[in-house]
């Protein structure tokens, strides 16, 4: 079900952080080790989005596997940031293929990805429709249970801060949709926000850098796994693990 990352740190090559790494992102497409809830590899394409500087958020996907993009080695291994967030992509089924529905989203200055999935889709959505006015749902970047997340995420970010945002979106989806699975992963170019209902994560956070994957990309020392039902707010220099404290996704 999708894997993720984020990291913020010392400029790196965009292209080098996707492949760096015994277990790198790039590996994690074939070979994940902790896929739960169904699908084994993640060919449904991939995406990432970097920080760069005054210019924002710039982003590449790719509805095509990462392994057969020669981009990934190309022109990706010659930008450099300091603050990215990627993913590769295992289509939920009845989901739509396409290079919109590849994650992170991007808006202003977020980026976000779901590892994850809404339970009882789409039947599910009529009750969270009820969050999104209608032109909203238009807006939507793919009809994909990610993009609803993130457009409900986005909307939230308008009215509260980024922790708040994510809690409760994930209260209202589960609410609605108890067999959900939602590990959302949001970034401002600063901070990482992440959260863990029903997949795996990881962090490695030391003074120089912050990376938040949910695999670890090597077999180094200084990954933390994240337990269960958790929020994660990751800088360099700073961790923080809290309780998500929410109760209604049982049965999953
Ligand atoms: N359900 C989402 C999609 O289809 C995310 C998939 C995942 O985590 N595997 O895009």
């Amino acid at each position: 079900m999708c894997r993720h990352l984020g990291y913020l740190g010392p400029p790196r090559a965009v292209g080098e952080l996707l492949t760096a790494g015994t277990h790198s992102l790039f590996v994690q497409s074939w070979a994940p080790r902790d896929m739960r809830g169904g699908g084994t590899i993640n060919a449904d394409g991939f995406g990432v989005a970097w920080w760069d500087g005054a210019a924002g958020v710039r982003g590449y996907r790719n509805a095509a596997p990462i392994w057969s993009d020669p981009a990934v080695g190309g022109v990706l291994a010659g930008v450099r940031s300091g603050s990215v967030l990627a993913a590769v992509r295992s289509a939920t089924v009845g989901m739509p293929l396409e290079r919109a529905a590849c994650a992170p989203f991007e808006d202003g200055s977020w980026a976000f990805s779901l590892n994850g999935l809404i339970g009882g889709w789409p039947e599910s959505i009529a009750a969270l429709a009820e969050w999104l006015p209608a032109v909203e749902l238009l807006r939507m970047p793919a009809l994909t249970d990610s993009a609803l997340v993130w457009t409900l995420v986005r909307r939230r970010l308008v009215a509260g801060g980024p922790a708040d945002a994510l809690r409760s979106v994930i209260s209202d989806v589960l609410a609605a949709a108890p067999r959900s699975r939602l590990n959302l992963l949001l970034g401002d170019g600063s901070t990482l926000w992440a959260s863990t209902v029903g997949h795996s994560l990881w962090a490695r956070v030391d003074d120089a850098t912050a990376l938040v994957a949910s695999e670890p990309v090597d077999d180094g020392p200084g990954w933390i796994q994240v337990p269960d039902r958790r929020l994660v707010r990751a800088r360099p220099g700073q961790l923080e693990i809290t309780e998500l404290d929410i109760t209604e996704a049982e049965g999953r």
